[in-house]
């Protein structure tokens, strides 16, 4: 059997795997692969999967599967896992510190003062303490988020219309619910049909006046050009975000604007997140191999 290792990983993962099969990061091998891993770099299109007769289960190390095109997988009879669970903790912690560091300042007052300035006066930092916070998509991060923010005396608010009552945050009906309430939004959406576009110029005018914008989620959710908008008029404070529309951004008109704090998806990329999604790929190729 080969195993095929497609994007970045552990680096000692092949070692882990290779008393299950031979282990290749050679792409020209795809043909012969039976097991491919991937994260969100490479896409498994049609293409993809027709240049590869043998393969019969694809791993998505990390959450999102809109990197795979799911249904031809099927008829095609490929497996795919993804490691759901692993990287809950990475993510929420990479949304927090967006969520910290925005309202605080500390790239402008860190990039001034390498520049020889002292803006004490100029930078008014605001506490997190007792505003709240909206959770647009309470799942496995937005969830850990809520636990944090609370520990932080935030009120925590969150719109999901699958979920309909939650220990850690306080369920509104709609959306709309949420951001009128909010002094910070972080959206932890998986990229469907229903939030494609979902936080658009129409949406934006719900947001209370100068809230914050948080997404680790996927940068499709968001319309881009509606949000500098917002960051331009003031609308929004500020916007922290982690995901593109494509993996690096093309001409995001995000790059020019204010109060905007960028990071190269980074959500999942933490050491001990890798270790975690290696052991959840191990046991998934174990089972693999001993139903096979
Ligand atoms: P999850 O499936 O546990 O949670 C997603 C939640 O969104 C679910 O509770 C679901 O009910 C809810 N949801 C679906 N449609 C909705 C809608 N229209 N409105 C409101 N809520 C809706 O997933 P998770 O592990 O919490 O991850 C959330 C997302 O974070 C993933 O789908 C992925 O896109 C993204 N992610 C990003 C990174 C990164 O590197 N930045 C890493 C991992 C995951």
């Amino acid at each position: 059997m080969l195993i095929l290792i497609s994007d970045a990983f552990a680096p000692d993962l092949p070692k882990i795997l290779s008393s299950y099969g031979k282990v290749t990061d050679d792409m020209g091998k795809l043909p012969e692969a039976t097991v491919v891993l991937v994260r969100s770099k490479t896409k498994v299109t049609k293409e993809y999967i027709d240049s590869a007769p043998n393969l019969k289960l694809v791993i998505r190390g990390g959450v999102g599967l809109d990197n795979i095109d799911l249904n031809y997988a099927a008829e095609n009879g490929i497996t795919v896992h993804n490691t759901a669970a692993a990287s809950s903790i990475a993510v929420t912690e990479l949304a927090f510190t967006l969520m910290i560091t925005l309202p605080n300042h500390v790239i402008k007052a860190d990039s001034t003062m390498h520049a020889g300035q002292w803006a004490k006066k100029e930078l008014k930092r605001t506490e997190l303490y007792n505003k709240i916070l909206g959770i647009i998509g309470l799942g496995m991060i937005g969830s850990e988020l809520a636990k944090r923010a609370t520990a932080f005396g935030m009120n925590v608010i969150a719109y999901d219309p699958f979920v309909e009552s939650s220990v850690v945050a306080t369920m509104k009906p709609d959306l709309k619910g949420v951001l009128n309430n909010s002094d910070y939004v972080s959206l932890h959406l998986p990229l469907t049909d229903e939030t494609t576009g979902l936080i658009n110029a129409e949406m934006l005018k719900e947001f209370k006046d100068g809230a914050y914008l948080i997404n680790t989620g996927r940068g499709k959710t968001i319309i881009e050009e509606d949000v500098v908008e917002a960051l331009k008029s003031g609308k929004l404070a500020g916007f922290g975000n982690d995901v593109w529309y494509s993996d690096p951004p093309e001409n995001t008109p995000l790059i020019d604007a204010p109060n905007m704090l960028m990071l190269p998806h980074l959500g999942a990329s933490t050491k001990e997140n890798l270790l975690r999604i290696g052991d959840i790929i191990e046991s998934i190729i174990r089972d693999f191999v001993s139903t096979d």
